[in-house]
C-alpha cells in the first residue's frame, strides 16, 4: 500500500460541480465562535441545522474534495487501480447548498475527474441513507449509473431513492434504488446486492467503479436503523474488487466510530488480502475500543423487517427496468484473467505497468490474498492476482 498526500481541490476544480454563489459564500466564512448562529444566508446555503458552521470552511471543503480528486487522479495516471479515501463519501451534498452533514461532494468532484479518461463509470453507495446528491448531479446522464442501498422508511432522511426513483429525461433507468426496511441485515443486502450488482455490471459495463462505504448501516449505530456487520459489507466490496475495475473506495456516515474504524480497517485489509489480527492493537484510542479490544461488530436481535418476497420483488422490478432502458446484451466480458498471449486493453495495460513498478518496490505494493508470496514474480499473476490500492492520506487537517 502506497500512502499518497492529498493536494487540497482548487476553486477550478470546485466549479466542476458546486455554484460559484455557494463558493463565495462558504470562501467567506472564517472563524466561528460558540456563541454564533446562523444567519437567512447561511441557512439559504444550507448551513445551520445539520450542517454547522466551522472556522476555515473553505480549508475543510478543499482538503475533503482534494483526497478524492487526488484518489481519482491516481486511477488516471496509472499509480494505482484501488484508492481509498475513508475521509471522503459526503454524499448528501448539492450543486449550491450543504445538506446532511455533507459540505462539498467530493464524490461528483472524484467521478468528473475519473470522466477524462473513463466512459462509463458506475457509483454504488452502501451508506444507510439514499446517496441523493450524488443522484442528483447524474439524473440526466447515461454515462454515470448511480446504485444505492439503503433504509426507506417514513420520515427517515432524506426520503427519496424508492424503488420507482430511476432518472429522468436521457438518463432513465441510468439510478437504481434498493429502498429496504428497517434494521436490514447481513443476509437481506448479501442476497440483493450480488442479485442487483451483477444485473446493473452486466448491463451498464462501466469502465471504473466509485463505491461510498457509509459505515452508518451497521448495528447499533445512533442514526442508522440497519443491523449490518463487516461481514456484509465486505462481501460486497469483494465482488466489487472482482471485476478487477480502476475503483475508489471512499467513506461515509458512521456515527458510532469506532465500529466505522472497524469496518473501514476490515476493508482496508481485504482490498489488500491481509489478515488482521481480532485484537485490536494498543494505541492512543484504543480505550475506546473496550469492553472486547476486538474488530469484530455484534448484529442486534432487532427482527429484520425485509422479507425475501419483498427483495425478490425489488430485485425483478430492477431487473424489468434495466432491460426496459439499459442496453442489455449478456455479459460479453471476458474473465478478468488473462493469458499472456492476448492483448490487453488500455486499463488492463496499465495495471499490468503498474504491477511492474511493484515488482521492484515491494515494499510500497502489496498482494492480494490468494496470491503466492514466493511466486510473486510470476508474469501471470500479476495480471491476474494483484491490485495496488493506494490510501489518500488527509487526516492531517483533522489532527
Ligand atoms: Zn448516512
Amino acid at each position: 500500500m502506497k500512502i499518497v498526500r492529498s493536494v487540497p481541490a482548487t476553486h477550478e476544480e470546485l466549479r466542476k460541480f458546486h455554484s460559484e454563489t455557494y463558493l463565495d459564500h462558504i470562501t467567506s466564512i472564517h472563524e466561528i465562535d460558540d456563541e454564533y448562529i446562523a444567519n437567512s444566508d447561511d441557512e439559504a446555503y444550507g448551513l445551520g441545522y445539520d450542517c454547522p458552521l466551522v472556522s476555515n470552511m473553505f480549508k475543510l471543503v478543499t482538503t475533503i474534495a482534494g483526497g478524492s480528486i487526488t484518489a481519482a487522479k491516481c486511477l488516471i495516471y496509472n499509480i494505482a487501480n484501488v484508492a481509498i479515501n475513508w475521509c471522503g463519501g459526503w454524499h448528501h451534498a448539492q450543486r449550491c447548498n450543504a445538506d446532511g452533514f455533507c459540505y462539498v461532494n467530493d464524490i461528483v468532484l472524484a467521478i468528473e475527474t475519473l470522466r477524462s479518461k473513463f466512459r462509463k463509470v458506475l457509483y454504488i453507495d452502501l451508506d444507510v441513507h439514499h446517496g441523493n446528491g450524488v443522484q442528483d448531479a447524474y439524473n440526466l446522464s447515461k454515462s454515470v449509473f448511480t446504485l444505492s442501498f439503503h433504509k426507506f422508511e417514513p420520515g427517515f432522511y432524506p426520503g427519496t431513492g424508492g424503488i420507482d426513483d430511476i432518472g429522468a429525461v436521457a438518463g432513465k433507468g441510468y439510478s437504481c434504488n434498493v429502498p429496504l426496511h428497517a434494521w436490514y441485515s447481513d443476509e437481506s443486502l448479501e442476497y440483493v446486492f450480488e442479485e442487483v450488482f451483477m444485473e446493473v455490471y452486466a448491463n451498464f459495463l462501466p469502465e471504473a467503479i466509485v463505491v461510498q462505504c457509509g459505515a452508518d448501516a451497521l448495528a447499533c449505530d445512533p442514526n442508522g436503523g440497519a443491523k449490518l456487520t463487516p461481514h456484509s459489507y465486505s462481501k460486497c466490496i469483494k465482488s466489487i474488487l472482482d471485476k478487477r475495475k480502476p475503483t475508489i473506495l471512499l467513506g461515509g456516515g458512521g456515527y458510532k466510530h469506532t465500529n466505522a474504524a472497524r469496518l473501514w480497517a476490515t476493508l482496508t485489509a481485504l482490498t489488500l488480502g491481509e489478515c488482521l489480527d481480532e485484537n485490536i492493537p494498543e494505541h492512543r484510542h484504543w480505550e475506546k475500543y473496550g469492553p472486547t479490544y476486538t474488530l469484530a461488530v455484534d448484529t442486534m436481535l432487532t427482527k429484520d423487517n425485509n422479507k425475501k418476497e419483498y427483495l425478490d420483488e425489488c430485485i425483478s422490478i430492477i431487473k424489468e427496468n434495466l432491460k426496459k432502458y439499459v442496453f442489455l446484451k449478456p455479459c460479453t466480458e471476458p474473465e478478468p484473467k488473462k493469458k499472456k498471449t492476448e492483448p490487453l486493453s488500455a486499463t488492463e495495460q496499465s495495471c499490468s505497468t503498474t504491477v511492474a513498478v511493484k515488482t521492484n518496490e515491494n515494499k510500497i505494493f502489496k498482494t492480494l490474498r490468494g496470491s503466492s508470496k514466493t511466486s510473486a514474480h510470476n508474469d501471470e499473476q500479476h495480471n491476474t492476482q494483484k491490485q495496488n490500492v493506494l490510501l489518500t492520506d488527509v487526516y492531517d487537517f483533522i489532527d
